[in-house]
């Protein structure tokens, strides 16, 4: 770490620093110029401890700011595994060569409902089926899932269609139970900052499709996906969903950018949710390809028989039409950038 002191700094203020570095093990390596001092820490620690004497550091009112020379996140950096992580479900490979989508409802209403749905989105080509159960709705008197009784149709639906089948848990007590009946596990938007939670999926051994949060930074997502992997749960793919902003015409503003930049920092596979990331039907295709066409390892995308008379989030459900033509499209621009679906 690199610290900057005041113009004003003594050299008292500097003998200061340099004891306190020395408290912690570490030497100090101290660069005087026309302005200021500026003093270099050398040494390795953990990272706790590393974060521990920054701050210690830092509330000296002689120093002007502390800067980390590495990043203090470690186990998502690219650099540990530059050739990218990929994530195995059956013969499914995520963050390879195949765009994979994962496609469904938004919540699972009825078995009639999610069997439609799993027959044609696999028909058209997505891998993975998508059902939330458990609903994190804005408001308590929204529609809240089917809770078990929805596992246990998912379970039925993935069994009979042959589909791996990926829902959102939001209470770290429902974990253990739900790991009987799906596939991945989804940590939803609001959830990424739930530490608790975080740990507990960082302790199983099934993929976590972590959502990035809607006011989450790029290094704010990276260390909650830290987390689980400090657990010693490496299967984590990120999810680009949308964050909020002072754009108003879309429900969030998804952040393609990120893709790329999180492709370039971390080793783990990126994908993009255009539907809560516009939240219109109107808006998914152009950011589903957009989002192909960046980079994205695979979509998540929200498909009901019946938009119109969907218990939670309609308007940004695709039906099957729009789906089909969209597959379609998304299979030309995979191999335009030399991957398949
Ligand atoms: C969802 O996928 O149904 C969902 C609630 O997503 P998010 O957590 O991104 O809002
Ligand atoms: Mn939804």
């Amino acid at each position: 770490m690199i610290i900057v002191l005041r113009p004003n700094a003594t050299d008292e203020d500097i003998q200061k620093v340099i004891d306190k570095l020395k408290e912690f093990n570490y030497g100090a390596h101290i660069s005087r110029g026309e302005t200021r001092t500026v003093i270099g820490a050398i040494g390795e620690k953990r990272m706790e401890e590393k974060i521990l004497i920054m701050e210690q550091i830092e509330v000296f009112p002689f120093v002007e700011k502390v800067i980390p020379i590495l990043t203090s996140y470690k186990l998502t950096l690219r650099d540990l595994k530059p050739e990218g992580t990929k994530i195995y479900i059956n013969d499914i490979e995520i963050g390879g060569n195949t765009v994979v989508i994962m496609a469904g409802p938004c919540a699972v209403e009825s078995k009639e409902q999610l069997r439609e749905t799993a027959k044609f989105v696999k028909e058209k080509g997505a891998k993975i089926l998508r059902g939330g159960v458990f609903k994190p709705r804005t408001s308590p008197y929204s529609f809240q899932g089917l809770g078990i009784d929805g596992l246990k149709i998912l379970y039925e639906v993935k069994e009979e269609f042959q589909i791996p089948v990926i829902t959102e848990i939001m209470d770290p007590r429902d974990l253990e139970k739900a790991l009987d009946y799906i596939d991945i596990v989804q940590i939803g938007a609001r959830n990424m900052q739930n530490f608790t939670l975080l740990k507990e999926v960082g302790q199983i051994r099934k993929p976590v499709l972590l959502k990035r949060g809607p006011s989450a930074t790029l290094e704010e997502f990276l260390f909650a996906a830290e987390y689980i992997l400090l657990g010693g749960n490496n299967e984590v793919i990120l999810c680009e969903r949308g964050i909020r902003s002072f754009s108003d015409f879309s429900r969030n503003t998804l952040d393609l950018a990120i893709v790329p930049a999180l492709k370039e920092k971390t080793h783990l596979p990126v994908f993009v949710d255009p539907s809560h990331g516009t939240g219109s039907y109107k808006l998914v295709p152009s950011m589903s390809k957009a989002a192909v066409a960046c980079g994205a390892d695979g979509l998540i995308i929200e498909v009901h028989p019946n938009p119109e008379k969907a218990l939670s989030d309609g308007p940004q459900s695709l039906n099957f039409p729009a789906f089909e033509s969209l597959m379609k499209d998304l299979i030309n621009i995979s191999k335009a950038i030399g991957k398949n679906i």
